[in-house]
């Protein structure tokens, strides 16, 4: 299947564990149920974890959440100064901001889950939650298929390593928001 793939919707409230257990918190859109769409990519393609870029809209009450990216602890190698992420480069009056990020859609077998779920981990520090912002994703890539784990310390190791290999990817020339991608995400 030819990326990118793209996917747009109002952040919702998620099953909520993704920060409390995890510590990793993830942004979820809504999946339409499989019968509405069989065409669509969310219901053929593999299940398993993606990387690419996410951009939200915030709505003007949350005008404070424009901070300048910072990653992680766990995320920082590559230096941030060499990644070169276009974000970084934005003007501060767009409403519309790009962020790297990694996204596990599937049933997720560690939670067991019934419903097949899109959720999005952004490579930012928010200074509050974004619940009813909108937010498009680009997918650019495949890093690994949907695994059980027999522990929550392997599934956080195991997600650590997925935001490592997303950014090593998304760092390179070829993978940097451009042309058409750009437009889409810059909310046009
Ligand atoms: P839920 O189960 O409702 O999705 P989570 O514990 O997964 O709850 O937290 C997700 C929420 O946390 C998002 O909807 C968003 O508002 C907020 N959030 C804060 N920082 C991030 C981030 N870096 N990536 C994704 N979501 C974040
Ligand atoms: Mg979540």
């Amino acid at each position: 299947k030819p990326y990118p793939l793209r996917m747009e919707g109002e952040v919702i409230a998620g099953f909520g564990r993704g920060s409390k257990d995890l510590g990793i918190p993830t942004a979820n859109l809504p999946v339409a149920s499989e019968s509405s769409d069989p065409t669509n990519w969310i219901h053929t393609s593999r299940s398993g974890v993606y990387f690419g870029w996410a951009s939200i809209r915030f709505p003007p009450t949350h005008t404070d959440l424009s901070l300048p990216p910072s990653l992680p602890s766990f995320a920082q190698s590559p230096p941030l100064s060499d990644l070169k992420i276009p974000s970084y480069d934005q003007k501060s009056d767009s409403t519309w901001r790009i962020y790297p990020m990694v996204m596990s859609m599937g049933f997720n077998p560690f939670y067991k889950n019934t419903v097949r779920s899109a959720e999005v981990y952004i490579m930012n520090q928010f200074e509050k939650d974004f619940y009813g912002a909108w937010m498009r994703i680009s997918i650019l890539g495949f890093i690994r298929p949907e695994l059980d784990y027999v522990d929550r310390e392997s599934l956080i190791r195991d997600i650590h390593t997925d935001v490592d290999v997303a950014l090593k990817s998304l760092g390179r020339e070829g993978w940097w928001v451009g042309g058409e991608e750009r437009t889409w995400l810059g909310g046009e």
